[in-house]
């Protein structure tokens, strides 16, 4: 334990962890320039429209009273109503829901659903939380940012630690303030209050389907592959999952509390069993431990970041294997290491495309309550391919043609779009 804790200080201490913020707004200013855009929209690009913090007193199960702090911000909304999910994490900062609220409204516009970018967090640490506490504190923040929130305003969805469950208690917060039932002020629901199917695996399946896309352009024998999971939460295991099926071999993984690798390969089934089974991927029968920058710079042909932002730093991106990276996570490359990761001819599926499958689904399960009109599984997995195969190709297509990396021909797309709608609504007043 005390070794392991040594080596990330050390890794800490030698690579610094940029403002997520600040990386966005740098991949704004690579767009702003291909994209040839107008200071002044540039400008109205570079700042969220609004910025919420609120402070949220809840009763303990202790007795005492703790005050947490959250946020909401509401980043662009002119392609459509405000658009994001909520965090739960120790590590929550305005400067991270900020970044993360710029990267929804650039998503929505590369998955062209008609959507703005928003995001929310809460800085507190859920895993040391009961039930009722957590409860407690998602009541209060819902009724704390009602005010900002609804079907046509702003539609809020899950996001690290969050869940369907974290969804159901903002639902009846919300409709009990406004005194009506209106299931479309948030996606991510359970099945039973008007969720979609599929909506729980969509990020991992989404981010799937561009990874085949991926290996086709690459030309890569997916059945001869072999890949890697930083992050087994939600995205990154229902990514191993589906990924397995179209044949590569899942050779490492990892999770808050480590990581691990297998030389002969691990089927994903059996390793969510057993992180259900006992918190962890850590341990897992026929792996063996290693360290975090090991798992990123495993000898596979894909890698799927699926934790937080930051994971690939420039001094890590130097010793990637992977031929092909599908970003889960969202930000997990900083700018300066998307430029090692492009001179060394990795193909990054950026996050606004790699993982847009969960907005997406998001944006169908919103059309559903709107219609009151719910389809199947496959209905709904089947728009989410043909919606995000096509978002694949409008970007892949920008990249051939400014020749740049995925990420820029994201951009490109995304920021464009925004762009083009900002312009011609005009300022007020
Ligand atoms: N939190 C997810 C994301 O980062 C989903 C957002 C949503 O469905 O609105 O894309």
């Amino acid at each position: 334990m005390a070794q392991k804790y040594e080596v990330r200080q050390m890794q800490q201490t030698q690579q610094v962890k940029p403002n997520p913020f600040e990386n966005a707004l740098e991949q704004l200013r690579i767009a702003a320039e291909y994209l040839k855009l107008d200071d002044g929209i540039h400008q109205m690009l570079a700042h969220p429209k609004r910025q919420l913090t609120v402070s949220l007193p809840v009763k303990m199960d202790n007795g005492q009273t703790h005050v947490y702090t959250g946020y909401r911000v509401q980043y662009n909304d002119a392609r459509g109503p405000f658009k994001g999910g909520i965090r739960y994490h120790p590590g929550v900062t305005l400067d991270e829901v900020k970044a993360l609220s710029a990267w929804m409204t650039w998503k929505t516009s590369v998955a062209n659903i008609p959507y703005g970018g928003a995001k929310g967090g809460i800085i507190c640490d859920p895993k040391h939380m009961s039930m009722g506490e957590n409860e407690r504190l998602t009541r209060r923040y819902a009724a704390a940012i009602a005010p900002i929130i609804g079907p046509y305003q702003d539609i809020p969805a899950p996001d690290v630690y969050t869940n369907a469950q974290t969804m159901a208690w903002i639902l009846d917060t919300y409709n009990t303030l406004e005194g009506f039932m209106s299931p479309a002020v948030i996606t991510g629901k359970p099945i039973s209050l008007g969720g979609s199917l599929g909506r729980d695996k969509a990020t991992g399946r989404g981010a799937v389907y561009t990874t085949v896309e991926a290996a086709k352009a690459n030309k890569i024998d997916l059945k001869k592959a072999t890949f890697a999971v930083q992050g087994f939460g939600n995205a990154g295991s229902n990514y191993a999952e589906i990924m397995q099926t179209y044949g590569p071999k899942l050779m490492g993984a990892s999770d808050s509390k480590g990581s691990i690798m297998s030389k002969g390969g691990m089927d994903a089934n059996k390793l969510i069993a057993f992180k259900e089974k006992t918190g962890s991927v850590v341990g897992f029968p026929g792996s063996q431990a290693i360290s975090d920058k090991e798992l990123l710079q495993m000898d596979v042909d894909i890698l799927c970041p699926a934790a937080l932002e930051n994971a690939i730093l420039p001094d890590t991106a130097k010793g990637v294997k992977a031929k092909i990276i599908a970003e889960c996570a969202n930000g997990p490359t900083t700018p300066e290491a998307d430029k090692v990761l492009h001179a060394n001819k990795v193909f990054v599926i950026p996050d606004i495309l790699a993982n847009s499958g969960g907005v997406i689904v998001s944006y169908l399960e919103w059309v559903q309550n709107l219609e009151r009109n719910y389809w199947t599984e496959d209905e709904v997995n089947s728009m989410l391919e043909k919606k995000i195969v096509s978002a694949f190709r409008d970007v892949h297509a920008a990249s051939l043609k400014h020749d740049v990396d995925m990420r820029t021909g994201a951009m490109i797309v995304g920021v464009g779009r925004v762009a083009d709608a900002v312009k011609i609504l005009g300022v007020f007043p």
